[in-house]
């Protein structure tokens, strides 16, 4: 098998057959031998219905994932490239932002490049309102700041892998997947490449404000552990600044007889180490949290079925 296509789908009950189409279409041209591989992430709508339907009719090689319940767009790569079976392997979203076209692009580059093993679509122009973008770009400094592992801004999860980066990939079996990360962390060789993206052919984005927010997090948390030592350098520079005050009022004290007077002083001091003490405890919270469920091992997700209309 030349190429497999992994297209997790959410709640794409109207676009998994267009995008079906499409990439149909679009690779009619080419004689490459390949397989589309559908993950139905728990959708609630009618997305496995209509995936049943194409299975049945397509001519092309289908495999249809159909997860208990949903275990999110993570675990659907997961999955998929765990079922993909082509030398080449591409992740393509569902809706119809990702031209196919991109694609034959993507493995065209590969196949003139053997000393590449994966090629990244980037957005060219971001099509999103200015504070989420200033959001996006804020978290790409942050996260590059403070951890080894290198993150591209604007980079997508749009991309053709090699197999042995997919190998790679799914070698690493933690709960809390965050792609981008473990794109980078695994090496290889990246190209990057631009791309534009389209409009959603129909239904709606899944992610909202809060739901990235969380998914950043996730992001620092499984990829740096600079936040923890925060609360060693932040108590060690109060300890000192302690220090120095006691120096001061005892010397005020013991040579000028001046009394200070506290009251106000201890309760913003009480107040803001109080403060400081329980953020650093949450976020020793956070990462014991994510440690607590990752030594469970709980799987990172569980099929109902895997339907084919391959005769093996
Ligand atoms: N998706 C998924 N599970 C989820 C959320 C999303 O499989 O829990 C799929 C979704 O069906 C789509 C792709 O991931 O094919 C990208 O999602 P979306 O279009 O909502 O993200 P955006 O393009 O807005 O970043
Ligand atoms: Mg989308």
């Amino acid at each position: 098998m030349k190429l497999s296509f992994v297209i997790p789908c959410y709640n794409e009950e109207d676009n998994v057959e267009l995008i079906h189409d499409k990439i149909s279409e679009t690779f009619k041209k080419v004689k490459y031998d390949y397989e589309l591989i559908f993950i139905n992430d728990g959708s609630k709508d009618k997305t496995i219905i209509n995936l049943r339907k194409l299975v049945k009719k397509s001519k092309q090689n289908i495999k249809v994932v159909d997860f208990s319940k949903n275990f999110g767009k993570e675990a659907a790569i997961y999955a998929g490239l765990k079922e993909s079976t082509g030398e080449l392997v591409s992740l393509i979203d569902a809706d119809m932002q990702q031209d196919p076209k991109y694609v034959l692009e993507m493995v065209e580059f590969l196949d003139a490049n053997e000393e590449y093993d994966s090629v990244a679509m980037y957005q060219d122009k971001r099509r999103e309102g200015k504070v989420l973008s200033f959001f996006k770009k804020s978290f790409y400094k942050l996260i590059n700041k403070i951890s080894d592992t290198k993150f591209t801004s604007n980079a997508s999860d749009f991309r053709t892998l090699r197999r042995n980066m997919v190998d790679a990939i799914l070698s690493v079996k933690e709960y809390y997947r965050f792609s981008k990360g473990i794109f980078s962390w695994v090496g290889f060789n990246t190209k990057y490449m631009p791309y534009q993206v389209l409009d959603r052919a129909t239904g709606t984005t899944k992610w909202s404000f809060k739901k990235l927010f969380k998914y950043a997090l996730d992001g620092i948390i499984s990829f740096t552990t600079a936040p923890l030592k925060m609360a060693t350098y932040v108590g060690l520079f109060s300890s000192f600044c302690s220090i120095v005050y006691l120096v001061v009022v005892i010397i005020q004290k013991l040579c000028f007889g001046i009394d200070i007077p506290g009251y106000a002083t201890i309760i913003t001091l009480i107040l803001f180490l109080g403060g400081l003490q329980l953020f650093s405890l949450g976020i020793i919270g956070e990462y014991i949290a994510r440690t607590y469920i990752e030594v469970k091992e709980r799987p990172i997700y569980i099929a109902r079925e895997v339907i084919s209309n391959r005769s093996k």
